[in-house]
Formats: structure tokens, C-alpha cells, sequence
């Protein structure tokens, strides 16, 4: 028998690497140790849960600790931080509720995930301004906008006592979410559902920076419609007030809130990889090779916090998804478990509700990005609709496919409308990973019926427009 797998990290990579190398091979101790009180929870569901679409943070979790340690007999550990990995030795130390201990390990899986960048504003510290990435902000959070109790939740987030004061005094009624990414506008969405008049800053000219200026421009007009003010090409200085943010400073512009939301990116967590001599890539995550293995063979890194190869470009990446994260720790634990299996490539496929609108990327969808990745892109952006045009209830959908003029691979989408696009886009995140070309893709075989396509399906449409 080996001897024990130990992963740090409890959440999507972690978990998904503990409960695939358990199954394959049962006779294998598999510990994992988790810094936090929560295991294998949906963070994507945050802004969901602030919104309310989502009642409690327990609704979040897909498998509690009890099943994880008495259904899948896998030994684990919340509250239990690593604090350095002795990579001569194979052990890990731990520091748990009753103190510091080593671990020895004969695999080493890393899945310590990332962590919210703050930026080096002024009045970050004050209350009433957050980030969002664990389960307790949005708790907090909620706090702060009186949905509920602050008491519980608000003093543990570190935001101050005065912001349990605060919240049971005021009702905020201005918010300022900073950065343009998916987290901001799907929290733009959740405080304009409460009520609250919402700024939104993005120091770039778009939002959505990963899906591109077509589409993004199409969400930017329905941001609008929803009484977003939108502040575009406006990098914020910092946060002003007395205890508690009163209002945002960004160059001559000082836009009063209550209330202020850092959303400008995540960075891996690479501290603990670092330390131990494991090598990080050109992207600042951990290097992996195609099964996962960082420079030392024994030591694995998943999730957040390691690089993919990405399908088009061939180069390394760092994309942060949770599919990403729960496919690469479930390819680690077969691989650990006598299996070698591939993490796979990736390709950035992801997906954004943005109030009344879904949009949707996959591949490398901007020419500059293209070209700086050695292709000649060339690029169309068409409008189609939904359903076919006599079914009620059809939509438009504007498909931007950049594909290369050499090879006439496809390279990538986006895609916006307000239905039909967000599992629409996986038929070319399909044809990325089959290497097709743009004339392959305008020729496959998609279905077909009044309520749900035209007979040329957008996707089909925009390979046609392009070849
Ligand atoms: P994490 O989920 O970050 O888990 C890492 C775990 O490691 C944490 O629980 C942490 O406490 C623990 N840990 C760290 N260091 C140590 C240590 N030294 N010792 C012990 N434990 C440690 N992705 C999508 O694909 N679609 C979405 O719609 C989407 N929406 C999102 C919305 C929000 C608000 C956020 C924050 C993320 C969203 N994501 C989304 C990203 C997705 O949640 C992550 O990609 C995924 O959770 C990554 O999983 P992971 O296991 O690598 O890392």
C-alpha cells in the first residue's frame, strides 16, 4: 500500500482530488486540511446568495465535512492550516486547534486556491468597504445592508465593530462596486435587486475585459437600462470617510456611497508552494506539467493557485474556473491512484449573468491577443435569433468568432443575448479542443426546432459569415 495523500486546500480541487484517489483506491489514507470551517462550496453562488436568489450559505455546499469523513472515508481536517511543506522530509506542518504537528506525505496535492487582489487604495481599511471571495464577506456583507443579523456574521470578516453599529443604524442606499470583471456585475445585479443606486468603475474602456469590446459594449447599454452608472476609463484613487466609507475618489470625481465593493481580480495563493522551493510559471501560478506535477514529482498543484496549458495558444495560462479546479483534482487523484490521467488544456470557457442578459466567451477572443499568441486573426461579429423568427418570444444573439487566417482553425467566441447563449457557446469551446476549422464548425450537425434555434444555429451562422 502507498502511503498517504495529503492535499491542502478543502474546496473544489481539493475535494475533488480527495474523493476520486479515495474511490480508485480505497485502501488509501487520503487526508485532506482545511484552513476555514467550509469544504467543497460553491463561491460562484456568492453573489446569488447577497442577492437572495440563494437563501442560506449552507445551500452553497455540495458535500458536507460528515459525508466527505463517514460516506467517503476521507480524513479531514477543517481548521487545520499548513504552514510549510519539508520536501526532503515528505511532510507537511500543521497547525490546527490543538496545536502544531507534522504530516508526512508520499503525494502532495497544493489546491490552496486564490484570494481577492486589494489594491493599494486609500481607506481600504474602512468600513463598509468589502471583497468578495469567502463564504463570511457575503455574510457580511449582507450584514452590512441590514438583510441580516450583523451581529453574527460582521465582527469575525474583519471589518471592524463600528460596521455592526453602522449596519443596525443606516440602511446603506449607494453602492460603489469597483472593477468591471464577472464578480462586479453579477454584484452590480444582486445590490440593484435591494434597492440600492449602484456606481459601477472599471479603469479599462470595457468591462468584461476577457469577452471582448463587442460584446461587452451590448452589456454596458443594458447596464445602462438598468440604471447602472457606469464609470468606464476611471481608475478609483480610493475610498474617503469618517470609520465608514462615505464616498469614492477617482481623479476629479468624488462619488458619494454607502457602501463599496473591490472586485479588481484574484492571485494565487503560492506562499506555502513558494517557500518549498516549487516553481511558479510566467503567469505567477504554479507551474504544472499535463498531469499536474509541479518540479518536484511528488508534490501536485490544482485549482486557483496552478497554471493549465491553454488549447489554442499552446502556452501556459491562469484562468481561475471552478470546472478548471474540480476537473484538474479529479484528474490528480486517478493519477495518484495508479491512473495517469491528464488534467486536460484549457480554453477560458466561461459564462456571466448580467441582469436581464447572458454572455459568453471561449478561446482567445481579441485580435490584439491573437496575434500577440502568433496567429493572423481574422474576425465577425453577426447578430441571429434565438428561436426561429415566427415562434414567439425570439431574441437576438450577437456571435463574434475570430478564427485564423492560415491555418482557419477557430480560435475562439463570445457571444450576448438574452437567452440561448450560455451553454450556446460550448459548441465552439467543443470545436476548440477538436482543432477544427471555421468551415468544419459552419458544416456541423446542431439540432434544430422553432422554440429553441433557427435552423442555422447562430453559431452556425457566424462560421458561415467568417469561412
Ligand atoms: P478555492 O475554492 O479558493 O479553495 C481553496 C481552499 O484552500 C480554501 O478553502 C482555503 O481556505 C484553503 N486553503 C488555502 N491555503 C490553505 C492552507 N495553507 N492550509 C489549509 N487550507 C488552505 N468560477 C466559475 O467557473 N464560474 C463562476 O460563475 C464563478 N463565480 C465566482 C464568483 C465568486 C464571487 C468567486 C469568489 C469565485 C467564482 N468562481 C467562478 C471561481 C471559482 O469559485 C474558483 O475557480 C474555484 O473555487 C477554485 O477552486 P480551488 O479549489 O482551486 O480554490
Amino acid at each position: 500500500m502507498s502511503g498517504p495523500f495529503v492535499i491542502v486546500g478543502g474546496d473544489a480541487a481539493g475535494m475533488s482530488a480527495a474523493s476520486k484517489a479515495k474511490r480508485d483506491d480505497p485502501d488509501r489514507d487520503v487526508l485532506v486540511f482545511e484552513k476555514g470551517e467550509w469544504v467543497s462550496y460553491g463561491a460562484c453562488g456568492l453573489p446569488y446568495y447577497v442577492k437572495g436568489d440563494v437563501e442560506t450559505l449552507e445551500d452553497l455546499v455540495s458535500v458536507t465535512p460528515e459525508a466527505f469523513v463517514e460516506e467517503r472515508g476521507i480524513d479531514l481536517r477543517t481548521n487545520h492550516e499548513v504552514t510549510a511543506i519539508d520536501r526532503e522530509r515528505r511532510t507537511v506542518t500543521v497547525e490546527g486547534p490543538d496545536g502544531a504537528f507534522d504530516q508526512e506525505y508520499a503525494d502532495l496535492l497544493i489546491a490552496t486556491g486564490a484570494h481577492a487582489v486589494v489594491p493599494p487604495f486609500d481607506g481600504m481599511d474602512l468600513d463598509g468597504v468589502f471583497t468578495l471571495h469567502d463564504m463570511n464577506e457575503a455574510a457580511a456583507i449582507r450584514g452590512y445592508l441590514g438583510l441580516d443579523a450583523p451581529s453574527a456574521s460582521l465582527p469575525e470578516t474583519g471589518y471592524g465593530e463600528a460596521a455592526a453599529e453602522y449596519a443596525e443604524s443606516e440602511q446603506p442606499e449607494s453602492v460603489a462596486v469597483i472593477g468591471g470583471g464577472y464578480v462586479g456585475i453579477e454584484m452590480a445585479e444582486a445590490f440593484a435587486a435591494h434597492g440600492l443606486d449602484v456606481h459601477l468603475f472599471e479603469m479599462l474602456p470595457h468591462t468584461l475585459q476577457p469577452f471582448g469590446a463587442a460584446a461587452a459594449t451590448v452589456v454596458e447599454d443594458h447596464l445602462r437600462e438598468q440604471g447602472v452608472d457606469l464609470h468606464l476609463d476611471t481608475a478609483v484613487d480610493g475610498m474617503v470617510g469618517d470609520g465608514h466609507v462615505e464616498a469614492i475618489a477617482a481623479g476629479d470625481l468624488t462619488v458619494p456611497v454607502d457602501l463599496a465593493l473591490v472586485g479588481v481580480g484574484v492571485a494565487p495563493n503560492t506562499e506555502l508552494a513558494e517557500a518549498a522551493g516549487i516553481e511558479l510559471g510566467p503567469t505567477g501560478a504554479i507551474a504544472t506539467d499535463e498531469y499536474g506535477r509541479t518540479n518536484d514529482e511528488h508534490v501536485f498543484a490544482a485549482g486557483d493557485d496552478a497554471e493549465m496549458t491553454h488549447v489554442v495558444t499552446g502556452e501556459p495560462d491562469h484562468v481561475p474556473l471552478a470546472l478548471t479546479a474540480n476537473r484538474a483534482g479529479r484528474a490528480i487523484g486517478a493519477t495518484v491512484a495508479g491512473d495517469p490521467t491528464p488534467v486536460g488544456e484549457i480554453a477560458g470557457t466561461a459564462a456571466v449573468k448580467a441582469f436581464d442578459l447572458e454572455v459568453a466567451r471561449t478561446g482567445v477572443v481579441d485580435e490584439e491577443a491573437a496575434r500577440e499568441a502568433g496567429f493572423d486573426p481574422v474576425s465577425v461579429t453577426i447578430t441571429a435569433q434565438s428561436r426561429a423568427h415566427y415562434y414567439p418570444g425570439d431574441e437576438e444573439i450577437q456571435v463574434t468568432l475570430l478564427g485564423d487566417r492560415e491555418s482557419e482553425r477557430v480560435l475562439g467566441a463570445s457571444m450576448v443575448g438574452r437567452e440561448g447563449v450560455a451553454k450556446r457557446i460550448d459548441t465552439v469551446a467543443t470545436a476548440l479542443y477538436a482543432g477544427m476549422t471555421v468551415h468544419q464548425l459552419s458544416y456541423l450537425d446542431l439540432a434544430y426546432a422553432p422554440p429553441f434555434s433557427p435552423v442555422w444555429d447562430p453559431v452556425l451562422t457566424a462560421g458561415k459569415v467568417l469561412d
